[in-house]
């Protein structure tokens, strides 16, 4: 069984999970999502890990040490949107335990969370689902995206007053340890195409290193075609016919934007999911942010969040209990009646946690 994919065997065991709640809609749609995982008879002793807004108030940082510890020992997080200001110089610092005492900083909780934790890949599938209203039916992409540098290291300084300038620094060992991971993942689902996005007909070195890494790697791969394609092309790809699409390696910036992009395929943010993996930890979260707009309304849709919390199961091996939620969740989608206003119903988040509870229930 991959390191990775389980965390050990079951034996009837309780899993210790820290749930951080986050910001906006963040709360409403993993209380959403635990209340499935609940339902669906997982024994889980959830972990409250405070981050972003919530957490400046309750403990003066929008990340705890504490929370980053807790995570380290439960070695699962089940993470909401947590919010970055735009702009200005809102950084989170660790002034102590780093590898060499130095401090760190990093520009969002989110990615100091997948820094400190070592979380080097974003695994983000891509699936059309029955029900959802989309333009695109029988999509089924995965995203890999590497999670660990490029220009999300926040490496920025002005030149002077009207000059600024950030630095994007990719590195060979970064770029085939998310290739071996790709790999492994493919080999293990079945999937048999992978395409290497990046830039490097203009940035020459940093995209040329991550694409000459990634070829190195996955040309190794028995029984896996590997191509490469410039990102604005394969945007368009993307938008053209992406049913042709199997697996996507990104470096870290163009990974997050097409992951939002492929999302707006299959019906929006409200349904895509993630996980972010390393070798000891994993940290499962929403392709979407706080969405400021609904939030507190709670009309929020909780299935990104279910769909990534259905991941986190996988990954601790309580498969036959993510097979169920997913069923129940499909099952909900393509009934069409209790779903939330971004998919065309009226029904809240709750409502539509319920209704997934209640067919989670009626399978038991
Ligand atoms: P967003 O994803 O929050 O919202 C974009 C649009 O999608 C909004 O119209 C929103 O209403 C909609 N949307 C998002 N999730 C939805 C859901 N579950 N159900 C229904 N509609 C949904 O992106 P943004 O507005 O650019 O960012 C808002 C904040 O979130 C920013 O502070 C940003 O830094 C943060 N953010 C955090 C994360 C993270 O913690 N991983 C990721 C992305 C953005």
């Amino acid at each position: 069984m991959p390191q990775h994919d389980v965390k050990q065997q079951q034996e009837a065991t309780t899993h210790d999970i820290v749930l951080v709640p986050g910001d906006g809609i963040g709360p409403e749609v993993t209380a959403a999502a635990r209340r499935v995982v609940d339902a669906a008879g997982v024994a889980v002793h959830w972990i409250d890990g405070p981050a972003g807004l919530e957490a400046v108030r309750v403990a003066g940082t929008p990340l705890p040490e504490a929370t980053v510890e807790a995570i380290r020992r439960a070695r699962v997080a089940l993470k909401g949107p947590t919010a970055t200001p735009f702009g200005g110089s809102y950084r989170i610092v660790f002034e102590s335990g780093g590898r060499d005492g130095t401090p760190r900083s990093y520009p969002s909780v989110t990615v100091a969370l997948r820094k400190e934790l070592g979380l080097f890949v974003n695994v983000r599938p891509v699936r059309s689902y029955p029900g959802i209203a989309s333009r695109y039916q029988g999509v089924d992409l995965v995203i890999f995206r590497e999670n660990s540098e490029d220009l999300y290291l926040g490496i920025e300084r002005m030149r002077d007053a009207d000059t600024a300038e950030a630095t994007k620094i990719i590195t060979r060992g970064a770029t085939e340890r998310v290739a071996r991971f790709a790999i492994d993942y493919m080999q293990r689902t079945g999937r048999r195409r992978v395409s290497i996005i990046h830039k490097s007909n203009i940035l020459k070195l940093t995209d040329g290193l991550f694409l000459e890494a990634a070829q190195a790697v996955l040309s190794q791969a028995p029984g896996i075609e590997v191509s490469q394609r410039v990102v604005d092309a394969a945007c368009m790809d993307l938008v053209m016919n992406p049913e042709a699409c199997d697996c996507l390696l990104l470096p870290n910036l163009y990974g997050d934007i097409v992951s939002d992009l492929a999302a707006g395929l299959v019906g929006g943010l409200g349904v895509a999911p993630g996980a972010n993996i390393g070798s000891d930890c994993a940290m499962f979260e929403a392709v979407h942010g706080t969405a400021p707009d609904i939030a507190g309304r709670g009309a929020a849709n909780p299935t990104a969040m279910i769909l990534s919390a259905v991941m986190m199961l996988r990954y601790i091996g309580e498969a036959d209990a993510a097979y169920r939620i997913d069923a129940a969740l499909s099952a909900v989608l393509a009934d069409k009646a209790c779903v939330t206003p971004d998919l065309g119903g009226t029904a809240g988040t709750r409502g539509m946690a319920d209704s997934i509870v209640a067919r989670l229930q009626a399978r038991a």
